[in-house]
């Protein structure tokens, strides 16, 4: 991907990224070339299915793929400028938390069930700061009443909160030490609608309030219209669309993205059948030759077999990876118009 924005004006900036799990069964290529920025201050929605790479994603930046059987094999991952492939395991424990938190979808995976709540946040204060361990657990009410917990729930275990009430912890921990920028992967899945409104409206405040980045993994492209300033379409570990919310919901492009969008509910008709998109993600162990989505695609060619397509751009941020566009797709006029 081109971009003419200066280094240190991105939060994140992923270039070529490539990983594998090498396993008995053969490589799984779980990310084949991921480029992916966040621009300081701002919220990138990378959405997918199952399967498309969107977790390898959130874990390669925090250097937590398990390895074996994981590995990066290519690419780049900058934080804040700074290139995280050189960082020592030591300097990444410092990083995580402090620079980069990760929320992950089931609260009770992150939470000690046989500590309190407020024990648990104020652990994840000391690792970073030096503080008293009364200073640390002043903090953590804090921070509870911050997520619109009472401080005074701090001294009750997780077993004693709802589900929407973990999550708030969670996010809590991953506050805790103020992060620059925040990974959330499906962090509201769990929860019923209303109570994952109540979740999303808060972690949008809260961005807002202390200017976090964000990167928001989901399936659900509602949740990015709500909280998000950019998209990222991600498809068997490639970015296969991205721009600004108006761009991809309003000017959508690939067949892919538009499946995902045929796929929603409709809200205003509640009659109208869910149209899912054919067939299935190709098997990360032996993708196809051209473009990953040409077994599913309505509107492949010959050349969709063998050739894989590269970004074309219809204005500075919204490219495409597909062969139904080239550099003649998008005329002047409506490159400039969305400038
Ligand atoms: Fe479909 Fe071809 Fe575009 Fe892939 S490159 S999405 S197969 S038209």
């Amino acid at each position: 991907m081109e971009h003419n924005m200066s280094q240190n004006e991105f939060a994140l900036d992923i270039r070529g990224l490539s990983v594998e799990y090498r396993t008995d069964e053969g490589t799984v290529k779980a990310l084949n070339g991921l480029n992916l920025s966040i621009k300081k201050g701002t919220s990138l929605g990378l959405v997918g299915e199952t399967g498309a790479g969107k977790t390898t994603t959130g874990l390669s930046i925090l250097k937590l793929i398990p390895d074996p059987p994981g590995k990066i094999v290519n690419g780049s991952i900058e934080l804040f400028g700074s290139d995280l492939m050189e960082k020592s395991d030591k300097q990444m424990r410092k990083i995580r938390g402090k620079e980069v938190s990760m929320i992950f979808q089931d609260p009770m995976t992150s939470l000690d069930p046989i500590r309190t709540v407020e024990d648990q946040i104020a652990e994840a204060i000391r690792k970073h700061e030096n503080l008293k361990r009364a200073d640390a657990v002043k903090k953590a009410r804090d921070v509870l009443e911050l997520v619109g917990i009472p401080a005074h729930r701090g001294k009750e275990y997780p077993h004693q909160f709802s589900g929407g009430m973990k999550q708030r912890v969670v996010i809590a921990i991953a506050l805790s030490c103020n992060p620059q920028l925040l990974i959330a992967d499906e962090p509201t899945t769990a929860l019923d609608v209303t109570i994952q409104a109540q979740v999303l409206d808060m972690m949008k405040k809260l961005r807002e309030k202390y200017g976090m980045s964000m990167l928001m993994i989901t399936h659900d492209l509602g949740i990015v219209a709500d909280i998000c300033d950019e998209v990222s379409i991600i498809y068997a570990g490639q970015v296969v669309e991205h721009g600004t919310l108006d761009d991809v919901y309003r000017h959508t492009l690939h067949p892919y993205t538009k499946g995902l969008f045929d796929s929603l509910p409709n809200m205003e008709d509640r009659t109208a059948k869910l149209k899912p998109i054919k067939g299935l993600m190709p098997d990360p162990r032996d993708l196809p030759k051209g473009c990953a989505f040409c077994p599913r695609c309505d509107f492949a060619t010959e050349r969709c077999k063998t050739e894989a397509p590269v970004p074309v751009y219809r204005n500075q941020e919204h490219y495409v990876c597909c062969h139904l566009y080239n550099s003649e797709s998008f005329c002047q006029s409506e490159v400039t118009s969305n400038e």
